[in-house]
């Protein structure tokens, strides 16, 4: 451990802020009358999620589920494994999948799966930052906060070796 820095300051509190009450207009407006089901990523999706939440008028029930495909490397191993699974039914439920990063893809390709194998009525992902250069796997992303460049963000709930989630900003990780 640690000889690692955290760059300038990528993207502000009031930046996220204000994106994210842009995108749950679209939700809204996409699911108007309906009940939505909000799942969280832990950990990194975490600030995300209350920003989402907070500005999204609809019946709304949230739940959360944790999944690993990174160790404390930077570098995906491209295998999905459960750690913490639903609570709730998802059956007929419009799901929405909120994640901190889509780097590879592979992570929300296996979740998005994972959904529609149990019968919910929809399936969309919102995800805070999306990072083009890493995919590896085709996926569609319905709401995008940020896209970024091919570096190591932290901060704004994303981590280095589980430091740097309080950041009340999104930084980069310097080499
Ligand atoms: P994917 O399966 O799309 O390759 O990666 C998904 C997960 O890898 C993300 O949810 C996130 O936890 C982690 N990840 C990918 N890129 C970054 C990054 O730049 N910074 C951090 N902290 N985590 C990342
Ligand atoms: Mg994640
Ligand atoms: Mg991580």
């Amino acid at each position: 451990m640690s000889n690692d820095t955290v760059g300038n300051v990528m993207i502000t509190q009031e930046q996220i802020s204000k994106r994210a009450a842009e995108i749950a207009r679209e939700i809204e407006k996409d699911f108007c009358g309906q009940q939505i089901v909000l799942v969280g990523i832990l950990r990194g999706a975490v600030m995300w999620m209350v920003d989402i939440m907070k500005n999204v008028d609809l019946d709304m029930v949230i739940d959360f589920m944790s999944v690993s495909s990174y160790g404390s490397s930077t570098k995906s191993s491209g295998i999905v494994k459960i750690n913490k699974d639903l609570d709730t039914d998802i059956e007929g439920k419009n799901v929405i999948i909120i994640e901190d990063i889509v780097d590879s893809g592979t992570t929300l390709n296996y979740l998005k799966g994972y959904f529609e194998n149990r019968d919910a009525k929809t399936v969309k992902i919102c995800t805070l930052l999306d990072k083009p250069e890493g995919r590896r796997v085709e996926i569609d992303v319905d709401y995008i906060g940020f896209t970024v460049d091919d570096r190591f963000i932290v901060g704004y709930g994303l981590d280095y070796d589980q430091k740097y989630r309080n950041l009340p900003y999104i930084s980069y990780l310097e080499e």
